[in-house]
């Protein structure tokens, strides 16, 4: 690391941050991080445990009753605080997240300015939370309802979007009067830690936010959810994890938001404008090197159009520039690690075995660093892996289609249902589009759907729950209602 990378990762607090201090782990204990682009160490950080855990929900529920307290302007101004002070830092907290999780610099910044936005959104709905008053429809009884904090909450975030995610969940758990603990993914705990502090500078009382980093989450989560003083858990992860993490949470009833996998279609119809389908493909599949659950997984292209769209997407694929993401003139980043290398390689293999061709890439790229050379492949077919499996990597494969009709049964043929997206000049199929597909969200004409202004989350086992836009705050309010008797 330079001179300049290495006093931005100094600065940035690596221990567990509990009731309002930074501490250690019980006996020093440490995990690496590493950057994946050269698999150097970048920082250790404290390794939580069960008694951790404990200590840091401990603070979350002493702190409940008077941040419940708080006026919901002064909750803003903290949110609004944090999202000045960040895009204040924007460029350090752009290079720390590249440094971790590896993606170029251009997508940290807006990665960065995308979280600071939940905060600036949130800051705005903390003042909005509202109730209701009515008559019972036999005349006797006033009914008055309020909104109120669910309870302290415990979130958990991926890998992915080490910086975003964090700020997703805590802008309206904070905003709606939550005390919380954020377990970040052990390989990019750095921006979650930077958050934290930023929080803090801006206000935050002690015990509000608490934030947990270890090497070993079954533990930390079991005695977290384990215990009856939390009361919601947030996850975004794989489906996987979150289907074991409702079960756990059944036993003491955890309110939960699940915001799982992904394997989204990008549709492209016959009458579509080339150029803004190939531009709308590169930014939905390649954002974060695909590593995305909003990645475009299945691209499917109309027969009649297929050959020069694949043709096309192939161009602006090879044109990538592949490499460490903290050159500015990089484009695409390593992946995150050498599992995700050997699944999209093994991907790949499945898909060739079945008689899939290559049009531009198709391998890893040199021995040091997680590099996957950007992949287009044409003539996949649907039984081959990666139409059910989410790839999460850079290889776009794009299947044919013949009628609307057999789009729509390729895209819904799937347990996920985050997004799709569809690309047609034609108003009336856009909507018709809209209504025929079972996701959560579908971009139209465009590769990009997250919005802190916007409701993301997805049906199906891609989960439930909403982050961001009006709903955001509601996962975190529950609704509590007088019966009044005005005599
Ligand atoms: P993951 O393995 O499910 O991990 C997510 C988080 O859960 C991490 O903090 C991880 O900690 C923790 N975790 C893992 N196993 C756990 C367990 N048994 N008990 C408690 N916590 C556990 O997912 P990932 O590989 O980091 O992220 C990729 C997945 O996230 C993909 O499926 C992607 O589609 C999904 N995702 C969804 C959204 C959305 O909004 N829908 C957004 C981004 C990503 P460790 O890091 O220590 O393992």
């Amino acid at each position: 690391m330079n001179s300049n990378a290495v006093s931005l990762v100094a600065a940035v607090p690596k221990g567990l941050l509990i009731g309002g201090e930074w501490s250690a782990a019980a006996n020093g204990a440490e995990f690496p991080v590493e950057n994946p682009a050269n698999s150097e160490v970048v920082a250790m950080v404290a390794d939580a445990g069960r008694e951790e855990a404990l200590a840091a929900l401990e603070a979350a529920s002493y702190a409940q009753a008077s941040w419940t307290k708080t006026s919901p302007r002064s909750r803003g101004e903290i949110l609004r605080a944090a999202f000045e002070e960040i895009m204040r830092r924007q460029e350090e907290l752009s290079l720390l997240m590249t440094l971790e999780m590896g993606k170029p610099l251009a997508e940290s910044r807006g990665e960065v300015a995308y979280a600071a936005e939940f905060l600036r959104w949130f800051s705005e709905e903390a003042v909005r939370i509202s109730g209701d008053f009515y008559t019972s429809p036999d005349g006797t009884t006033r009914i008055l309802t309020s909104r109120v904090p669910v309870g302290p909450s415990y979130l958990i975030t991926p890998w992915n979007f080490p910086l975003a995610m964090g700020a997703r969940k805590m802008g309206p758990a904070l905003a709606a009067g939550c005390t919380v603990i954020l377990k970040p993914a052990e390989q990019t705990p750095l921006c979650s830690l930077a958050l934290a502090d930023i929080l803090v500078g801006a206000g935050v009382p002690a015990g509000v936010v608490n934030v947990i980093t270890t090497s070993n989450p079954v533990a930390v989560t079991d005695a977290l959810v384990g215990d009856p003083r939390l009361r919601k858990l947030s996850f975004t992860g794989s489906t996987e994890v979150g289907r074991e993490l409702m079960a756990k949470s059944s036993r003491h009833l955890l309110r939960l938001s699940m915001e799982l996998g992904g394997n989204a279609p990008l549709i492209v119809f016959e009458d579509a404008d080339l150029d803004k389908a190939v531009s709308g493909a590169m930014l939905a599949k390649m954002r974060n090197m695909g590593e995305a659950c909003t990645a475009a997984n299945r691209i499917m292209a109309h027969r009649s159009i297929a050959g020069e769209f694949s043709r096309r997407l192939g161009e602006r694929m090879a044109a990538l520039r592949l490499g460490d993401g903290t050159d500015p003139a990089v484009d695409v980043g390593p992946l995150i690690d050498q599992a995700a290398v050997s699944k999209v390689t093994e991907l790949m293999a499945d898909a060739l075995g079945h008689g899939a061709e290559v049009v531009v890439g198709g391998s890893r790229v040199g021995d040091s660093g997680y590099f996957f050379a950007p992949t287009v492949i044409k003539g996949v077919p649907r039984h081959s892996r990666m139409f059910s499996e989410e790839i999460f990597g850079p290889i776009a494969p794009v299947y044919e289609f013949d009628s609307d009709d057999e789009a729509y049964e390729m895209a819904n043929s799937t347990s996920y249902g985050l997004v799709a997206y569809i690309f047609t000049e034609s108003f009336s199929r856009a909507h018709r589009s809209i209504e025929a597909l079972d996701t959560g969200m579908v971009g139209v004409n465009q590769g990009f759907v997250s919005n802190a202004a916007a409701p993301f989350g997805g049906v199906k086992h891609s989960g439930f729950g909403r982050e961001g836009g009006f709903e955001g705050i509601h996962e975190y309010l529950t609704v509590k209602y007088a019966a009044l008797n005005l005599g």
